[in-house]
């Protein structure tokens, strides 16, 4: 999926996209004018409705990577796997 994030880079005032920037769960934000990748802070991410049962999920980590789960039902996903790479945008 390709998310968006509401806030500007600060180096041309441009949209940012999350894309996945390593191996190993690693994500980034990058800017879409310059591509140069910033740290996505856990406050960035944005709060998903679970694919399951439709409740409002939560954002945190597993491990080092931030994942994103629900209460409601214990559906989870790390960040990483649903992003495309940053070379594919
Ligand atoms: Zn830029
Ligand atoms: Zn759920």
């Amino acid at each position: 999926m390709v998310v968006i994030l509401p806030k500007v880079s600060y180096c041309h005032q441009a949209l940012q996209v999350l894309v996945r920037s390593k191996k190993g769960g690693f994500i980034t934000k990058n800017c879409l004018t310059c591509n140069v990748p910033r740290r996505v802070l856990l406050s960035d991410l944005p709060r998903m409705t679970c694919e399951n049962c439709c409740a409002i999920m939560r954002n945190g980590y597993r491990g080092k990577n931030y994942c994103s789960s629900c209460r409601a039902c214990g559906f989870e996903f790390e960040w990483w796997s649903r992003l495309p790479w940053y070379f594919e945008i």
